[in-house]
């Protein structure tokens, strides 16, 4: 019997999430299907309620959901859930996978990111110098996993200085992170500070908005990797521009997080590189 799944979001019209999962069920040969869900802002939990009802297996959770999706989140986990690093501490959750009486919730975005960053673009997270922009639901959602990833001190940069405080109270209750390095710095106060991975984490490109950095950010080598896909940002031309060795978009990423849904889902790791070279191609 073919299994459904769906992304909820509001709006949702754009998502490119059903093409991605049409095209790792045609490869892997998983017989489901999977359907874009437009939710009523207040109405995320029935519309959850009802997809269980009609017999959906799980579901994608984006904007502006994910902060609702962990509280409806009970507990079940899974083989496949409990190799992702959790983020339910972050408290912003993409992937739910309904069973028959509870739901399991994890946040695949940053599994995905860190999968972009160290295995399509091959550049090593491990003890390089991260400044995370952003403190909203994509930099809580990668949080952990980058810092499991680089093991280093992170600095979070945000035009709210109390949204990345926050944020940082929030990772560091969490045990194994209580003595790392993580410093919440707001907009225009960064001096004159280095770092080798630079990620765009918020969602100023929307409004072709530029993000204030100094001319000197960027580590010789560094990476600039800004979330947002579809168009050239003002932080990558802000990148190109001075000194970045590598600027991307987060196509890469948006792919790989659905694959560790899928992967939660189905049991089946899907190979991402064609499916990023086939959604490239539409550009
Ligand atoms: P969110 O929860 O609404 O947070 C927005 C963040 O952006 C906050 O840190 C906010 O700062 C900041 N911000 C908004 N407008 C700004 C501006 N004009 N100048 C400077 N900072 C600004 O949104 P989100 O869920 O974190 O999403 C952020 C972005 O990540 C979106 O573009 C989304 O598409 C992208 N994303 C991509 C993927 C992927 O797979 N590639 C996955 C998840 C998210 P304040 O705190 O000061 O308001």
């Amino acid at each position: 019997m073919t299994d459904r799944y769906a992304v909820i979001g509001n709006p949702i019209s754009h998502s490119k999430s059903p093409q991605i999962h049409k095209m790792f069920a045609e490869q892997t040969g998983q017989d489901i299907i999977y359907v874009a869900i437009e939710a009523p802002l207040d109405g995320f939990a029935a519309t959850v309620e009802r997809l269980r009802k009609e017999g959906y297996k799980g579901c994608n959770v984006t904007v502006p959901f994910k902060f609702e999706a962990a509280m409806i989140a009970n507990g079940i986990s899974s083989e496949a859930m409990d190799a992702l690093e959790s983020n339910n501490e972050a408290d912003a959750i993409n992937t739910l996978l309904f069973q028959t009486d509870k739901i399991g919730g994890r946040n695949t975005d940053g599994a995905g990111l860190v999968n972009d960053i160290e295995k399509n673009l091959k550049i090593p997270l491990k003890h390089k110098r991260i400044l995370l922009i952003g403190a909203g639901g994509a930099a809580a959602g990668v949080l952990n996993p980058l810092l499991v990833a680089s093991q280093s001190p992170l600095v979070i940069y945000n035009r709210t200085l109390n949204k990345a405080e926050n944020l940082k109270k929030t990772i560091t209750q969490h045990e194994k992170f209580q003595h790392v390095s993580i410093k919440p710095v707001e907009f225009g106060k960064l001096g004159d500070a280095q770092f080798d991975v630079i990620i765009n984490a918020t969602s100023a490109g929307l409004t072709d908005s530029e993000i204030p950095l100094p001319e000197t950010v960027f580590a010789p080598g560094a990476l600039a990797y800004d979330m947002m896909y579809g168009r050239e940002t003002p932080f990558m031309k802000f990148a190109r521009k001075h000194g970045a060795a590598v600027v991307t978009d987060g196509l890469g990423m948006l792919v790989e997080q659905a694959a560790e849904a899928f992967f939660i889902w189905r049991g089946v790791h899907p190979d991402t590189a064609p499916v990023i070279k086939a959604l490239r191609q539409q550009q």
